[in-house]
């Protein structure tokens, strides 16, 4: 999963963005509201980490036309501390959560997971797919209850599948959740990290099917 984060203190997006790439995230960092109102509206993120005071275009901006776009993606908003009139502004405009600076690094990554649990995995805290279970809270799959040692690529790509339960998804839209801005998205690689999840996943009850032209299903196997 992909996650966008704004912040123009420059030691603070590094701390962010590394604690967070850390957890396994494919994180952009971006330093003004322009870009990030750019990347918003031509990428595909899962959550956005958005901070208020930002150059050319303040985050309540962006959000606002973020939310204008229909996009419903969860949005966490940093705030100074105590700024209870920037708490509520940013909740009216379509803010999920905020969080007030200073804060620690463990806080935000609890508050992006539950995020994530409620917009992608619709509140639940695992997602299967026939004996594949994926759990939220521990960041890990198991298959057959025994946990899948995945590359934080592999992982990627089959948390976009197991999101998308009976969804073909293409090697575009799977590129798209795994390589940042600052990386080249490679269709081919995809094929790569499909082929070792099918050797991964090989005798355990599930599996990576190919759609000729149109892309990948996870589906379980009946038997
Ligand atoms: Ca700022």
């Amino acid at each position: 999963m992909r996650i966008l984060l704004v912040e123009d203190h420059p030691q603070l997006a590094a701390s962010v963005a590394q604690a967070l790439r850390g957890a396994g995230w494919t994180v952009d960092v971006l330093h003004d509201g322009v870009a990030a109102d750019l990347a918003l509206a031509s990428e595909d993120y899962a959550l956005a980490i958005l901070d208020i005071g930002l150059p050319r275009m303040d985050g309540f901006e962006v959000l606002a036309r973020l939310r204008g776009r229909g996009k419903t993606l969860p949005v966490l908003m940093l705030t100074a501390r105590g700024e209870v009139k920037d708490r509520v502004h940013g909740l009216n405009l379509g803010a999920d959560d905020y969080l007030a600076k200073p804060f620690e690094l463990s806080e935000l990554e609890a508050r992006v997971k539950a995020l994530l649990r409620r917009s992608v995995l619709g509140g639940e805290q695992q997602q299967r797919c026939g004996a594949l279970v994926y759990d939220l809270g521990t960041r890990r799959f198991s298959l057959r209850g025994d946990i899948l040692n995945l590359t934080s690529r592999e992982q990627a790509v089959l948390e976009a599948m197991i999101a998308r339960p009976g969804r073909v998804m293409s090697k575009e839209q799977l590129a798209a959740q795994v390589f940042g801005l600052d990386e080249e998205a490679s269709a081919d690689a995809i094929e790569i990290y499909v082929h070792r999840l099918r050797k991964k996943l090989e005798g355990g009850g599930v599996r990576i099917v190919t759609f000729r032209g149109l892309g990948y299903l996870l589906e379980a196997v009946g038997d």
